[in-house]
Parts: C-alpha cells; structure tokens; sequence
C-alpha cells in the first residue's frame, strides 16, 4: 500500500524536501530495475540449467555419406550405419563425411556438428613416412650401424636372402644407453634407408597421457605397421611400460601389465621375416622384465653409449657441416668437451652459432666454440651434481631413519 508523500517523508527523515523524496524514490526505482533484471538472468540461468539436467544424453556418431534428399548416412558409435534425417538447424553446407556429429537420443536425427578433435591413437603416435635422417648424419656409432644394417635394413631389404641360407634375424632390436647418445636418430636412421615407414611411441606417454588406451593403442600401432609395410616400430622409453614388477596389486600397475601383455603379444604375432621391425629404446635396461628379452622378442641388444674422443669429434664434424668455419680445430673441442652426449654436442655448436651472429659474423671461430663449449659443459655439471644431490638425498630418505 502507498503511503502518502507527506507521511512517507516524515516517516522516513523527519525533514526531507519534497524533490528530495522524489529523487530518492526514482533512485531506488532504478535500484529495483537492475535487481529485477539481475534476478531475471539468474532465473535463465537456472532454467538453462534445469533443462540440461532434465536432457537425455544425445547419441554420437560420424558421418559416412550426404545423400541427395539432404538425408545423411551415419555410423553411430553403438553399432550399425543408420539413414538419419537432418535437423534444420544445421547448415547443411558443412556436413561432410568423416564429421563427428551429435543425434538426437532416438539417434533418428542429427541435431549437433560436435568440434572436430584429435583421435589419442593418432594424437600417441608419430608417423613418417620416410624419415629424413640418413646414416651420414651420425657421428661415430659405426658398429651400431652395421649391426642394425644387419639385423633391420637387410631384412627388411632382402628376405628372400634369408630364406634362401635358411636363418631368421631377431624380430626386436633394444637400444640401450645413456639418453641423447643417438637412439632414435639410429632408428630413424635404418628406416630411411630400408625405405620404411617409422611408426614411433612413447612408452611413459602411454601409462601417464592415454591411461587406459595403453593395450589398445599398441594393438592399433601394429596394425598400422601392417598396413603401410615396410615398417619399423619404434618405441621409446619402453622401461615405462616394461619394468620388473614386484606387486601389480594397483589399478594402474595392471593396466601397464595389460599394454605389456599387448606389446608381447604383438611380437609374438609375427613372423621374423615379416617386413614389420620392432626396434625399442631404454636408458634402464637393469629394470627390464626379462620377459621381453626372451629369444624371439628383443633378444638383439645393441649399446649406445656416451661418445669417446673419436665419437665426440665425429659428431662435431656432422652438426658443423653446413658451417662457415675459420681455424676451428674440431679435434681440441671434442678434448674439452669431455662426457658430453650427442645433444649436448649439438647444443655446443647452435651456441656457437649464436656467438657469431651476436658479433654480426656470418663465420663461426674457435673462440665462438669454446665459449660455446664452456657455457653448455658448465650448465651440464650444475645439472648432473643437482641430480646427485636428490639421489643421494633420495637414498638416505629411504635407508636412513633419521630421514623418515
Ligand atoms: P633419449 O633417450 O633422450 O630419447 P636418444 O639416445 O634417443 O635420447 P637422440 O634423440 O637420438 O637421443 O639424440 C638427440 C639429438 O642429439 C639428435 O637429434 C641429434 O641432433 C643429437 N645426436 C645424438 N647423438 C648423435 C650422434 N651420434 N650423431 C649426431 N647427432 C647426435
């Protein structure tokens, strides 16, 4: 009920003017409209929030074919190619087959084009076709060379020669040493020149990104191999999928097994001269199950180890061969740059490289690479004396009960 305005200015401040009141009753009007409107969008919101709950989940499926009648033939994730209408609120223009779309939950109409996205098995794996890189591109490892030219390129090669003086290569080849000395480089390598597709994955991904498409990830990496053969499988970092267990008691220890149990499976499934090659990667081969190291498996060891003085200058001379060099004596610089690994060989001449162009050269000197060298070798001891510290560190954490 309104009171009138004398009253109500009396009641409310004894002494308010007349124009006063009104200006305050107009602010409070305007007060009133934005909560009005406030609480209007709360309630759409709520409401758009009701009918989601009350929504039936919606059927997904990917479109095979646009008929002409503006029908489309789908295959929906549950099972058989359905003839489904299309909703009006689709543009009709966009479809197009191997689109993911959303039917309706009677699955009779397509009422959503869903946003394309990455299949995990492509997203987990990469494919080459033929890589780039070539046996010239590594520096020493020259027995590593010959013995995968042996074991993978001549087979994948040549079978028929095999067959012929009656022997079977190893189906597997584990490359095992100290990370960044060439692993992947030599797989790649022996694929470029066996003519095959690389076809690579990574082990720790598949526990720690695609948990619970382990199993099924390796089954479609295999098929694909089979599918673009020639092939070379590559796998790094296989101890993560491949370790001795002592208790598979967790969820997610069974769920490495299972992918393990897929990989064997797998290798099993070959036949050696099948032009499919397995080659796998590991800085831990001392935690390998023995399991798949079992003849018919990886039963070809290869090492790559940290370069030696020869290694070292050899690599030196492969990543500096496209360089403008004044007086450099590559030999000196694989003396000092002693313990490093092939990447960080590769990290000393990029920097080498910088110092040149920071001084406006276009040819890289020997004081540009000992500085180079200085700088790489220098960040390498703080890291490894760091990692020292937090194993030892580690160590006396678990042996020591001072530490516990
Ligand atoms: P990780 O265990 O970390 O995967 P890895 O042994 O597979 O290491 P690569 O990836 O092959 O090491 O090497 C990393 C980079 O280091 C290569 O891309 C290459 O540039 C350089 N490199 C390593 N070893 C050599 C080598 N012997 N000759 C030339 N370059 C090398």
């Amino acid at each position: 009920m309104l009171m009138s305005t004398n009253e109500s200015k009396d009641t409310l401040t004894g002494k308010m003017s007349t124009d006063d009141y009104i200006r305050f009753l107009e602010s409070k009007l305007r007060w009133l409209e934005v909560e009005k409107e406030r609480l209007k969008m709360q309630i759409k919101y709520y409401q758009t929030e009701i009918e989601k709950l009350l929504s039936p989940p919606l059927v997904e499926a990917i479109v095979i074919d646009v008929l002409d009648d503006g029908r489309a033939i789908v295959k929906s994730t549950t099972g058989p190619n359905l003839i489904v209408s299309v909703s009006e609120k689709i543009d009709k223009e966009r479809l197009h087959p191997g689109m993911h779309v959303a039917l309706n939950q009677r699955g009779s109409t397509i009422v959503e084009i869903l946003p394309d996205y990455e299949d995990p098995y492509v997203k987990s794996m990469e494919v080459i076709e033929r890589p780039e890189v070539s046996f010239s591109d590594i520096g020493g490892l020259k027995s590593q060379i010959q013995e995968l030219k042996e074991v993978v390129e001549l087979p994948l090669k040549n079978p028929d020669l095999f067959r012929e003086v009656g022997i079977e290569p190893p189906k597997g080849v584990l490359l095992y040493g100290p990370p960044g000395c060439g692993k992947t480089l030599l797989a790649k390598a022996v694929a470029h020149e066996a003519g095959a597709t690389f076809i690579s994955i990574v082990g720790s991904e598949l526990v720690q990104k695609f948990i619970g498409e382990g199993a099924r990830i390796v089954r479609e990496v295999f098929r694909l191999a089979r599918k673009k053969a020639p092939a070379i499988v590559f796998i790094d970092e296989i101890d993560a999928i491949a370790a001795r267990r002592l208790d598979i008691g967790t969820s997610g220890e069974r769920e490495v097994q299972r992918t393990l149990m897929q990989l064997l499976a797998e290798i099993d499934g070959f036949r050696p001269l099948d032009n499919v090659k397995i080659i796998a990667a590991t800085n831990r081969i001392d935690i390998l199950d023995p399991a798949i190291l079992r003849p018919g498996r990886f039963d070809r060891l290869i090492e790559v180890p940290l370069p030696d003085l020869n290694g070292r200058y050899e690599i030196f001379k492969v990543h500096t061969r496209r360089m403008k060099l004044r007086d450099v004596d590559l030999y000196e610089l694989a003396r000092r740059a002693e313990g490093a690994t092939g990447a960080e060989i590769k990290a000393i001449v990029t920097e080498a490289g910088y110092n040149a162009i920071r001084d406006g050269r276009k040819y890289v000197t020997m004081t540009d690479f000992i500085k180079a060298v200085d700088k790489v070798m220098t960040k390498k001891y703080i890291r490894d004396n760091n990692m020292k510290y937090l194993d030892n560190k580690r160590e006396k954490r678990l042996f020591s009960p001072i530490f516990q």
